[in-house]
This record gives C-alpha cells, structure tokens and sequence, in this order.
C-alpha cells in the first residue's frame, strides 16, 4: 500500500503521516480547515529536529523528501480519491469518529481500507459507522512513533485476517514492529501492562512506603529497564494521572490525583515537558 490518508494532524497525526513519508510513502493530510493545516510546516520542523537528534540515518535530504511526499487537503472527498488506506487520528471521542468514518465512508474508493489509532475506543465501537466492518480496525502507535516504535494491529470480530494481515505488512513498511493482537483487549499489550504498573508505582508511594527516587532506582537497578514508574509519569505529563486518578472510586487514586494537584500541577511542574515533574530536568 503505497498511498497513506491520515485523519487529524495533531500530535500523533502529524507523526503518523511523517514517519510514513520518511519511509517513503505518499501520504495525504487531512484536518477540518485550511487554519489547522497551516501550522504543518511548523510541525515538519519540529519533527526534523527530532529525527537528527535521535535517529542516526535522518540526513537532511531524507527529511526534505519526506515533507515533499505530503500533500495536506481540508476537502474530504479529494483526501480519499487515492488512499489505499486511511488512518484516523481525531481526538479521542466516540462521536467524533462515528461523524468522521461516516463521512469518510461516503466518499472513499471501495476497497481502501481503515484503521483507526484509538488509544481507548474498541474497533467494535466504531466498525458499525465505518460501512465497511470488514475492512475495519486499529493500528495504535506509540508517541514519538519514529522512537518508540510499535504498531498495535487489533481487529475486533469482524475484521477480514487478510486486512488484519496487510495492515501488520503496512505497519513494517513505516518502521514500526507490528504487534498482533488477537482478541479485543482495551489497552492493547502496551497500555494493559503500563497501566496497572503505575497504578502500583502510585500506590506505594501514597502509603508512605517508599520516595518516588527510591522506587524507581529499584526497578531500574533489579531489571535493567531504562527507567522507572515516576520517570515515566514524568514523560506522560501530570495532566493524564491527574484525570484518570481523580474520578476514581479508590481513595488510594484519588489521593494521588490530590498530591498530583496540590504538589505539582498547581505549581507548574507538568512534567518533563515543563522542565519539572517528580524529577527536575
Ligand atoms: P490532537 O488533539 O493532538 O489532534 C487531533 C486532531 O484532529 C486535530 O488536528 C484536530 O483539528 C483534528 N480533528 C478534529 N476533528 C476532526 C474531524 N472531524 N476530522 C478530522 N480531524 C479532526 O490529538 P492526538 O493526541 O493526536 O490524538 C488523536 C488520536 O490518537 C486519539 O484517538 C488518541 O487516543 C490517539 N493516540 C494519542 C496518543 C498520544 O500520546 N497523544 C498516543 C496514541 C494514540
């Protein structure tokens, strides 16, 4: 599948359609309006800067081809005209992306196929709007897909294995690992395990068990990983625990949603983003 549509240009759009560019791809870019598109140079040059840093074979001529292989449309019907498949990255509400893969599936050749990067929505939640079940599912990736680099492939029960396959193929061909998933899991592999390990990281620290440094030089230091639990709030970002934590029904989360707020939020400290978070950067 040489041509790529993409759905949405904002944090993981963007990256989606770049890294599929710089893997040589004709990708078009699609978002609600001409304003919106017009802060996609800004993020190509952001998105360069990236790639120098981190990866060793991002010369700039690769990068200048990549950004030449992108055409951005805010016309629907003219974004689908060659897609072999679409990947919608619109933010993460169900009736967003009833609205998008409705209006998607009313002009898009038949037998392109469509994937959606929900990092919370079932496929089957969305495969009834799409028109198109079996051609259906997700392809999750990871933020910073040129670093982190997994493709989540899920189908839900309806999707065709040879879609599911050829996705799995798509995903290798722009640099990702494809994982598959077999059966519908909320979270996929990578959010199922990650989740619950914070929840537990949170925990102990609530309780007065342990520092966040001490939690984390533990599981660095016995398991060889690049990092620990609070490091990794840290490049989440505060925000995310702060609202997953807060409506809890445990006391435990949502104590933590507190201390998120009272010690950090409400003094700035975001994060690894914000130059502060659980560590100073
Ligand atoms: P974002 O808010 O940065 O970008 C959303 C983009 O969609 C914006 O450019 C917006 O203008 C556009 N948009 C809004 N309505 C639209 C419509 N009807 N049609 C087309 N475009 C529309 O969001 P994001 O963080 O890039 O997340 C997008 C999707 O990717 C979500 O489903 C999210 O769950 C998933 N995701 C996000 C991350 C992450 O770390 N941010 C990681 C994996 C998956």
């Amino acid at each position: 599948m040489q041509h790529l549509t993409v759905l949405g240009t904002g944090v993981l759009g963007s990256q989606i359609i770049f890294q599929s560019a710089y893997m040589g791809k004709d990708v078009v870019a699609y978002d609600i309006n001409d304003e919106i598109l017009a802060k996609l140079p800004e993020r190509w040059e952001y998105l360069k800067d990236a790639y120098r840093r981190d990866l060793a074979d991002a010369t700039d001529e690769k990068l200048d081809a990549a950004v030449a292989r992108i055409r951005a449309t805010a016309d629907l019907a003219d974004a689908m005209k060659d897609a072999d498949i679409v990947i919608e990255a619109v933010p993460e509400r169900l009736d967003i992306k009833q609205q998008t893969w409705e209006a998607v599936a009313a002009v898009a050749p038949a037998d392109t196929i469509f994937a959606t990067n929900s990092s919370t929505l079932l496929p089957s939640d969305i495969a009834p709007f799409t028109g198109r079940p079996e051609k259906f599912l997700a392809l999750h990736f990871a933020n910073e897909v040129w670093k982190f680099n997994v493709g989540e492939v899920m189908g839900h029960e309806g999707t065709d294995p040879e879609v599911f396959e050829a996705v799995a193929a798509f995903a290798a061909e722009i640099g990702m690992v494809p994982v598959r998933i077999h059966k519908e899991q909320p979270g996929y592999v990578l959010n199922s395990l990650l989740v619950p390990f914070l929840d537990a990281a949170a925990q102990l620290f609530v309780k007065g068990i342990a520092s966040p440094e001490d939690i984390d030089n533990t599981w660095r230091i016995a398991t060889g990983a690049p990092s620990g639990p609070f490091q990794i709030f840290d490049v989440v970002g505060m925000m995310t625990p702060y609202y997953l934590n807060a409506s809890s029904d445990d006391p435990i989360k949502r104590e933590f949603a507190e201390i998120i707020k009272r010690d950090y939020i409400d003094k700035g400290y975001l994060g690894k983003g914000s130059g502060r978070g659980f560590y100073e950067y």
